[in-house]
């Protein structure tokens, strides 16, 4: 039985998470030939931040945010190691060249320089759990990412570069007993610069491995024992799915399931290997498998919400028809300044659109817009998806709330609500 498993930044985010994962490990027998992990805890939030201090040429924050990770990491060293560790040197060789980089990246395009810094997160994390597990006789190689999973140069959003990925992959030396642990989230373009697959896209890394090994099952370790038919921090009484298929899920993870990356779904789906969604702090729990056969998911009203939402309205500025051409105009604006219409709605007289608030991707695209087209923006917004919803279930979770725009089709409803008038915590009509 050929496994793989993921683990996200959560369940290695300090060493006691690193102790508790290598404990889950040694107990398990047999092991998982491969392993994915991403950063360690908000790594990845904290080196954006690091980026945007270096692209503003703000030195003294820039320094101070480098130093942070720098402990951050460091600490987790020492704590498991002690002082001085072989390991607390290599993860000072990646910030020292991380830090060197950043001086030649400053006039480059922002995605790049994005790519180049973001993506050490996994290589600092990797260190330090492949140096522990081996440190408590798991055996574990290191692998490069960079050197597995070959992309295109979309920056920031990679495409994977399908068969010379999965040569590389399943060309890896199998020596018994011994886990591969590689990064999620990177990759690497022919010529070696490193990218990234989009943010949370650890999950689609295994994915890769998974479809690559051809592997019996892909297990991803969460905070939650499994998929639920809503957020449970946000839901109070969502229930866990034991069974869906993986068109429900990537239904429900398209529209803002945030515990599996949507792009995990296609490379399992494949090859039929079912994911197992499982939780490191409770092992023992009955998970949720996702795979090919449709299961309660499939049937059961499932809620998504997407927070800070932004509609556009797109008209013609001479007082026409929305046509063909208006709409290809600015779904290539969209496509080009890498934005996602989370709903999609057509007028005679204007084209709606939702979509996520990202000022750095919007502003080139709103610019390019305006010169062309009348574009209204309201901010402010939820967007609430609904799968397999029935009236009452819609009229409970509108609450009399205003709804701003809003979507159905046979399966699906989606409402746009004002934050303002929307709950901290929702609830499903029992
Ligand atoms: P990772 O550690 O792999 O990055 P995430 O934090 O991205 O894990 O995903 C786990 C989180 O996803 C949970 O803590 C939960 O709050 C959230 N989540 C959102 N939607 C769902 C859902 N439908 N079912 C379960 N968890 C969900
Ligand atoms: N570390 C990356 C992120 O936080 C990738 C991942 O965790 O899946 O987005
Ligand atoms: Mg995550």
């Amino acid at each position: 039985m050929l496994r793989v498993y993921k683990f996200g930044g959560a369940s290695i985010q300090d060493a006691s998470a690193i102790r508790h994962l290598g404990e889950l490990l040694a107990g398990k027998a047999p092991r998982p030939r491969a392993m994915v992990a991403s950063a360690m805890g908000k790594t990845t939030n904290a080196l954006e931040a690091l980026l945007q201090a270096a692209r503003q040429d703000d030195e003294a924050l820039y320094r101070r945010r480098l130093a942070a990770i720098r402990d951050d990491h460091l600490d987790v060293a020492e704590a498991l190691f002690g002082p001085g560790s072989a390991v607390a040197d290599e993860l000072e060789q990646r910030l020292a060249e991380l830090d060197a980089a950043h001086h030649s990246h400053r006039d480059a395009p922002f995605p790049f320089h994005y790519d180049q810094t973001v993506g050490v997160g996994e290589l600092l994390s990797t260190a330090l759990v492949a140096a522990w597990l081996n440190e408590i006789g798991v055996a574990t190689r290191w692998c490069d990412a960079r050197e597995l999973i070959l992309t295109d140069d979309r920056h920031q959003a990679a495409n994977v570069d399908w068969a010379p990925t999965r040569e590389r992959i399943a060309s890896l030396e199998q020596v018994a007993d011994e886990v591969l642990l590689t990064q999620g989230f990177i990759g690497a373009t022919a010529d070696g610069a490193m990218t990234t697959l989009g943010r949370e896209g650890s999950d689609f890394s295994a994915a890769i491995l998974a479809e690559a090994l051809d592997a019996d099952e892909l297990t991803i370790w969460k905070d939650v024992p499994g998929v639920f038919n809503a957020d449970p921090r946000r839901f109070t009484n969502a229930r866990q799915i034991a069974r869906l298929s993986y068109s429900e899920a990537l239904e429900q993870t398209w529209h803002g399931a945030k515990v599996i990356h949507p792009r995990t779904l296609a490379p399992l789906q494949r090859r039929g290997i079912p994911l197992t969604v499982r939780s490191f702090l409770e092992p023992e729990a009955a998970p949720t498998v996702i795979g090919p056969e449709p299961g309660e998911g499939d049937t059961l009203p499932a809620c998504m919400l997407r927070d800070d939402q932004l509609l556009l309205e797109v008209s013609p500025s001479d007082g026409s028809f929305v046509d063909e051409a208006l709409i290809a105009t600015v779904l290539t604006q969209f496509a080009e300044a890498g934005l996602h219409a989370n709903l999609i709605d057509v007028e005679p007289l204007r084209l709606r659109l939702v979509v996520d608030n990202q000022p750095e991707r919007l502003a080139p695209a709103l610019e390019a817009l305006t010169e062309r087209f009348s574009v209204a923006r309201r901010d402010g917004l939820v967007l609430l998806t609904v799968r397999h919803p029935d009236e009452a279930l819609l009229e409970a979770l509108d609450g009399g709330r205003t709804r701003v725009a809003e979507r159905r089709n046979a399966t699906t409803a989606q409402r746009l609500y004002r934050a303002a008038e929307c709950p901290d915590s929702w609830r499903l009509p029992e």
